[in-house]
């Protein structure tokens, strides 16, 4: 069987909490008790109402067929003495024919009126009342009836004394059946008089009943539930309200949360660029010694050739095209001097942070010819294997560098007890899967395989003077820039760095950085 499920089932489903089932059910049960009454009622209509309902259209077309009775009596009274008075066979046929149809009609109808007929829709109507009159009746009827019959086969004239009779029967029987015929009548009225009132009073008694039902459905059922409704919302509301406001704390503390990790992201940053800034003037420390020479060759170049010239001026015949020469000698090595100069003061200078496609060919070039004074001094050999084409990135110039610069200043280092002759690096640059990768190989002693992961965490070094930073920045600018760096070595064999970083597509952004170089 399905079970019911009353409105008050679905209101606690999605409004009541459980502590109101109490009332749900309670409710449930007189909703569901009115909803029998109301079945009932509408049995109690098709039991009660319906049947008279029906009985009541009986009575029209009796009370009609009764009517018609009285009317029918005067016709055959007036065809009777037609009959009589005809002045000729022949009018006196056609009077006989009128009056055997209206003898029949007439017989019919008082029949039917007595036995019902439901071929003709006429019902037996009968009260004690109503019996009495038909019992009253009958006499006048039946002498009527036999005088009319007993006229319709007479062939006698007017004159005869038997037809003067029979009409005289008619006559006189007409005066008493008239009356008692209209007593019929009336009791038929009266009765369904009596039988509309009872259909009244019975429509009446449902009409309250249902009316009294629905005024108990409203203020045992509907009212209580549209109380309990109400404070339902009102909970609803009030809790929605509290989330609301919780929401809108947590959002708050969201939000300031945010702010301190913005500010936090942004006070690492600085602290991070502070110490690449401070990690590159170390590496320019290092390679001081050997800028230093460096820069002393243009100097030296320069303190000779203004020397010569000086020697020349003194001379009487003054050679002019030579002295030409020595003044364009002292112009380029003052040039050199100004590049080395500038190089480092690049390499130091505070990071500006901005992104620009760059040639990483360019950039290892000039990387490499930046340290080879260092290489120089420390008798190390660099070779490069670099793409045929350029190889762009969007990068941080400077960053990148440093990157750079800290491998190759870290395989000199490892270089460093390496036989002269031996001391070896490579930079290679590839491009693979739309990344530019560079590597740098120093045939070096290497390190156990097991701690090379370790090399690029902060503060691991080996050295006496080093800081074990370089690696450790070296990875947070190359993940910066969304690439990555690794290194493979092993004892004896040398180490392998390497960095990739995204290739840069020139339909995706279209402007190159042509400008600022170390060795510019
Ligand atoms: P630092 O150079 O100041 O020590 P780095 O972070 O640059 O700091 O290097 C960390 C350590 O990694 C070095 O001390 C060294 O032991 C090791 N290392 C780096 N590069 C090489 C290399 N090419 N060959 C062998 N060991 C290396």
């Amino acid at each position: 069987m399905v079970p019911v499920t009353t409105p008050f089932e679905l209101m606690s489903e999605s409004l009541l909490p459980h502590t109101a089932d109490r009332l749900v059910r309670r409710l449930s049960v007189r909703y569901l008790l009115v909803l029998v009454a109301v079945a009932a009622l509408v049995g109690l209509d098709q039991v009660v109402v319906q049947p008279l309902l029906q009985h009541l259209g009986e009575f029209a077309p009796v009370i009609n067929v009764a009517g018609r009775q009285r009317m029918l009596s005067q016709k055959l009274t007036k065809a009777s003495l037609a009959f009589q008075a005809a002045p000729t066979q022949a009018e006196r046929e056609l009077r006989r024919v009128e009056l055997r149809s209206t003898l029949d009609q007439w017989v019919a109808g008082h029949r039917a009126l007595l036995e019902g007929d439901a071929s003709i829709g006429i019902a037996r109507i009968h009260t004690p009342e109503i019996d009495e009159q038909w019992h009253a009746l009958q006499p006048h009827w039946q002498a009527m009836h036999d005088a009319a019959h007993r006229l319709t086969g007479l062939s006698a004239t007017a004159a005869d004394p038997d037809v003067a009779h029979l009409v005289t029967i008619v006559l006189e029987h007409e005066r008493r059946y008239l009356p008692t015929m209209d007593g019929i009548v009336k009791l038929l009225e009266q009765a369904a008089a009596g039988e509309v009132t009872r259909l009244r009073l019975c429509a009446l008694s449902i009409d309250s009943g249902v009316i009294l039902l629905l005024l108990g459905l409203g203020s045992f059922v509907v009212r209580p539930a549209t109380r309990a409704i109400a404070s339902q919302v009102e909970q609803l509301e009030a809790r929605v309200a509290l989330r609301t406001e919780e929401l809108d704390d947590a959002n708050m503390a969201l939000r300031r949360e945010i702010a301190e990790r913005e500010r936090a992201e942004a006070s690492q940053q600085h602290l991070a660029a502070q110490l690449a800034h401070a990690s590159r003037i170390t590496t320019m420390g290092h390679l001081t010694a050997g800028l230093a020479h460096e820069l002393n060759q243009p100097l030296a170049a320069i303190a000779n050739f203004a020397e010569a010239s000086d020697v020349l001026l003194d001379q009487t015949d003054v050679d002019e095209t030579q002295l030409r020469d020595h003044a364009r000698q002292i112009q380029q090595a003052a040039l050199r001097a100004g590049q080395i100069v500038r190089g480092m003061r690049n390499f130091v200078q505070p990071q500006r942070g901005s992104r620009n496609p760059l040639d990483l060919n360019a950039l290892v070039r000039e990387v490499i010819e930046f340290c080879r004074p260092e290489m120089s001094r420390r008798q190390v050999e660099c070779e490069s294997t670099l793409t045929s084409g350029p190889l762009v990135v969007a990068a941080d110039r400077i960053q990148v560098q440093q990157v750079l610069v800290n491998l190759l200043q870290n395989a000199m280092d490892a270089l460093e007890a390496s036989p002269v002759h031996e001391r070896r690096i490579e930079v290679r640059t590839t491009e693979a899967d739309g990344f530019a990768q560079v590597d740098v190989v120093d045939n070096g002693p290497g390190v156990a395989a097991e701690l090379v992961d370790a090399m690029f965490q902060p503060f691991h070094t080996t050295k006496a003077n080093g800081l074990g930073i370089g690696l450790s920045i070296s990875r947070s600018i190359v993940e910066q820039h969304l690439g990555r760096i690794w290194a493979t070595s092993s004892v004896g064999a040398g180490a392998k760095f390497c960095f990739s970083l995204p290739c840069f597509h020139e339909y995706e952004h279209p402007r190159t950085e042509t400008a600022d170089s170390l060795c510019r």
